[in-house]
């Protein structure tokens, strides 16, 4: 395949790519070469693409496609000339890091490796040019310790464990305290350990004359090894499950950046650190991260040693600092958001080693992006297009009750905000199986790493006891929306006995306990602490605000009860699409509507139980269209199989059996024996396609005339007392137009009665359910006879597929979704059938009746992509629950600039 250009170079005066090369270069090849072409200080280096990647999965077994390594070797040379080093000079070496890069950042899911070309050789080169053996030596350690994990798969438990014997037998607590010749002697150590543990079978180019398997000296063979090792990681366990998880396609590839290091770990003048253009937890602008002096890498990520806040920075090393905050600005200014950095500092000289557009709360998205609008850096356009609807779904998660009186048994970093309850488990696999069995956990853990993400996923929270806010916890927290609380140190973690003491006390948190955690302030409390849901703030209404003037699709709220409407009309919805009326035959209505049920036709005790049902009815409807005084209610009539509400007829033959033998009244027992009887015969061998719906109001007309007798005095009376109420009377399950024909005159004879009586004008439109396929392909046929249609597309999926969503969804789903004949839960996400018919739906029944308003009241309607599909067939409104209005505000707008040519500015 020649003629492919498989590496870029960047940095040192010559740059080949961009940021906006991400697909090819990752993210971090990408913005590595845009921070070189703004003039930022960059160390340079080369970018291999991710095609060569997924190249070198092509073949198999899996290898370098032709051409590659002339290609390195010739950018290697590049790069040296750009250094004035070579990689393995034994009196002055060059050395690199190689790093993964994705096209979507995948936090510490891949593996780096720094400090690459050192030897026996070039480390004396070091000594000599540094006049720093404990640098050199302590380097040379790390490379060994670091490639030996990543590229020949050694327990890396090995290497900490040499490390600590070394500092017992020193009599010392840190690494900072051991010395030159205790380096020296940790990485003669080390070679050791490789020498034991690396297979020969699996590195064969590595077994010497001895036989024994050495430390690669050739540094061209540790470059070979390393990039593939990047290559290979693109496969690894938990990055497949991170790409899973985040819905990011496995044949994208990884990019390999191989890059001249520059050292923290230089002295007390050096230093690393990473930070944020502003405060990814809560959007201020300000400074924000962690720095450590005289370290290197993933030091500062790790939580072995205490870092401190990027703020302290210029007390430590004013000029890097006050260099740092220019790049900020100038980054920012360059990517138009907030960014997040990392950057070594060596000898006093600021180096940025990646950069990208940050992960942040949603808090702080929605703050960051009314500010930017405010400082007139994005227009209010971008701004509602920068917020993921899913992630508005963070700011309503639940908070300590503030009127609980709370004891905090420990406080750390608010790493993630929102609180959470649960079981303290203190495994990743505890978490999972936890979870399994339905039980909420907190993970609790020292500090998690990658592995640990199947657990955080199951858990409803997280919480360490090290690690700062730029920890692993606590960016994967965020990027979840999961409450963490990182840092506690009063925690000591016993992970192996499952248990937790707190320092200073004698509370012990064991597995299975209830604790509770506020990741929004940090605190950890034993027990259960009552939650409650938030109050949104200014930034949340004005990013909403915004979207409303964009989008053109109505936003409605299912809701069956005043509490619900009264929540829906806060999230700003703008009527009710679909009131169910089921819920208010229940609790201690039940009787008198089995009582109804159970009665004959036109008898006596039929007419008392619709008089008392009537009663109750009409004050539901009072309260639901006072809330919603001046806004649309679409009230459903009765839909659900009339058995529902009846006893169950096995309960009742053992009451039957056991009354008999008890010698009950043989009246009674008669009486039982008929309502068992009548039970018997209602009964339905498939309910969800019998009678129900429609179906009821033909079979029983007294229900449904009672049900829109009550909508139409409740409305009446409103009416009377000045108020603007806007019932719409909806009949579900509809498949024949003659259904609705017969229906809609029996409920108009209903409402003109009831007005005349009440001497009210009103008029009630009168709509349907599209629900089952017939209705949709006959929609001409129905629309000519109805004011509204809403599609009830939940019903309208299982009757289009043919299956029912309980049984699809606990039996079969998964195993679909996995062999990727279904690509997504059609009762999640609008199925393109499903959506077909409601285009078609659309069209035929607005071909009949050009005034016909088109709604959805499926819980469809609030799931962001299928927004996107209703907003383009056209639709007026979506109705959801009243939790996901202010997604479906969002969606909706974005659907409508999406549909817009983009790059207008109506600041
Ligand atoms: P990740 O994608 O997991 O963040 P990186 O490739 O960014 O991994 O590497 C992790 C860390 O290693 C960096 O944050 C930086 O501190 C250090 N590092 C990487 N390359 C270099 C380099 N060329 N010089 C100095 N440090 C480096
Ligand atoms: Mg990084
Ligand atoms: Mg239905």
């Amino acid at each position: 395949m020649a003629g492919i250009k498989r590496v870029y170079a960047f940095g040192g005066g010559r740059t080949e790519g961009n940021k906006d090369m991400k697909f090819i270069l990752g993210g971090k090849g990408a913005n590595l070469a845009e921070m070189a072409n703004m003039g930022l200080p960059v160390p340079p280096g080369f970018t291999i693409t991710c095609q060569t990647c997924m190249e070198y999965y092509a073949s198999n077994p899996p290898a370098f496609p032709e051409g590659l390594d002339e290609e390195i070797s010739e950018y290697l040379a590049e790069l040296e000339q750009k250094m004035g080093k070579r990689l393995g000079d034994p009196s002055d070496p060059l050395l690199v890091s190689v790093r993964s890069g994705a096209p979507f950042s995948m936090p510490g899911m891949m593996d780096t490796i720094l400090n690459l070309g050192l030897n026996d050789e070039s480390v004396q080169g070091l000594i000599e040019q540094t006049n720093n053996p404990r640098f050199a030596w302590d380097s040379y350690r790390r490379f060994i310790q670091m490639f030996s994990k990543v590229v020949l798969d050694v327990d890396g438990d090995l290497f900490e464990n040499a490390i600590t014997e070394m500092k017992l037998a020193r009599g010392v607590s840190s690494d900072a305290e051991l010395d030159a010749d205790d380096m020296k002697e940790l990485t003669a150590r080390f070679k050791e350990i490789v020498a034991e543990h690396v297979s020969a079978e699996a590195f064969p180019a590595l077994v010497g004359p001895d036989g024994r398997v050495a430390f690669p000296q050739d540094v061209q063979t540790q470059l070979r090894l390393a990039i593939e090792a990047v290559f290979r990681s693109w496969m690894n366990e938990r990055a497949v499950y991170y790409r899973k998880m985040e819905k990011i396609p496995d044949d994208l590839g990884t990019a390999v950046n191989v890059q001249a290091m520059v050292f923290g770990n230089k002295g007390e003048t050096s230093a690393t650190g990473v930070g944020f253009t502003r405060n990814p937890a809560d959007g201020t602008k300000e400074y924000y991260g962690d720095f450590l002096t005289n370290a290197q890498g993933e030091d500062v990520v790790a939580g072995i040693r205490h870092t401190q806040p990027l703020s302290d920075l210029p007390k430590v090393l004013p000029e890097a600092a006050e260099e740092l905050w220019r790049v900020f600005e100038r980054l920012e200014a360059e990517y138009r958001d907030m960014c997040d950095i990392e950057f070594t500092i060596e000898q006093g000289k600021l180096w940025m080693l990646q950069t990208r557009v940050g992960k942040r709360t949603a808090r702080a998205a929605l703050k960051i992006a009314v500010d930017m609008v405010n400082e007139g850096m994005i227009t209010r356009e971008e701004a509602v297009q920068r917020i993921s609807p899913a992630q508005l779904d963070q700011l309503l998660h639940p908070q300590f009750d503030p009127k609980t009186q709370i004891e905090p048994i420990a406080k750390g970093l608010n790493a993630s905000p929102g609180a959470a309850v649960g079981e303290a488990v203190f495994s990743s696999a505890d978490a999972v199986a936890a979870k399994a069995q339905g039980r909420k956990v907190i993970l609790v853990r020292w500090e998690t790493n990658p592995d640990d993400l199947p657990g955080m996923d199951a858990a409803e929270g997280i919480l360490t006891s090290h690690g700062g806010k730029t920890s692993h916890a606590a960016v994967v927290a965020r990027g979840m929306g999961k409450p963490a609380v990182c840092g506690a140190e009063k925690l000591a973690i016993d992970a192996e006995n499952k248990l937790a003491r707190v320092k200073g006390t004698d509370v012990v948190i064991r597995e299975g306990d209830v604790i509770s955690i506020d990741g929004t302030t940090g605190v950890v409390v034993l027990g259960a602490v009552p939650l409650v849901e938030p109050e949104v703030s200014g930034d949340f209404d004005t990013v909403l605000s915004w979207a409303d003037e964009f989008r053109t699709l109505g936003v409605r709220a299912n809701a069956d009860t005043p509490a619900d409407a009264t929540l829906g009309r806060k999230f700003g919805a703008e009527g009710i699409g679909l009131c169910r009326t089921e819920h208010m035959f229940l609790g201690e209505r039940k009787a008198i509507v089995q009582s109804m049920i159970l009665a004959d036709d036109g008898s006596p005790e039929r007419a008392a139980a619709l008089d008392k049902l009537l009663a109750v009815q009409t004050q539901d409807f009072l309260e639901i269209f006072a809330t919603m005084d001046g806004l649309p209610v679409t009230v459903r009539l009765l839909d659900p199989p009339l058995h529902e509400f009846l006893d169950d007829p096995r309960a009742l033959e053992v009451e039957i059996v056991r009354a008999e033998a008890a010698g009950a009244d043989p009246d009674e027992l008669a009486a039982k024996r008929r309502l068992l009887a009548q039970i018997d015969s209602m009964v339905e061998a498939n309910p969800m396609l019998g009678l129900r719906g429609c179906r009821l109001g033909i079979m029983f007309p007294e229900i449904y005339g009672m049900q829109v007798r009550a909508i139409t005095r409740a409305a009446c009376q409103l009416k009377k007392e000045g108020k603007d109420p806007r019932p719409e009377i909806m009949i579900p399950l509809v498949s024949v137009v003659t259904e609705l024909e017969t229906l809609r005159k029996e409920t108009e004879a209903v409402v003109e009665e009831v007005s005349r009586e009440m001497g009210v004008k009103i008029a009630i439109p009168v709509g349907t359910m599209i629900e089952l396929p017939r209705a949709a392909v006959t929609a001409d046929r129905i629309g000519a006879v109805a004011d509204f249609f809403s599609f009830g597309t939940n019903d309208l999926t299982q009757t289009t597929f043919g299956f029912s969503r309980d049984d699809i969804e606990a039996k079969f789903l998964p195993r679909y979704l996995e062999r990727k004949i279904l690509a997504r839960n059609p009762f999640e996400t609008i199925d393109e059938g499903v959506a077909k018919l409601v285009e078609m739906g659309c069209r035929l029944g607005r071909e009949a009746n050009e005034k016909l308003k088109l709604g959805v009241c499926g819980e469809h309607g609030g799931d962001p992509e299928s927004v996107h599909t209703f907003h383009r067939i056209g639709l007026d409104y979506v109705s959801c629950s009243p939790y996901r209005v202010p997604l479906a505000r969002l969606a909706a707008a974005q659907a409508a600039l999406a549909g817009r040519v983009s790059g207008s500015d109506n600041r």
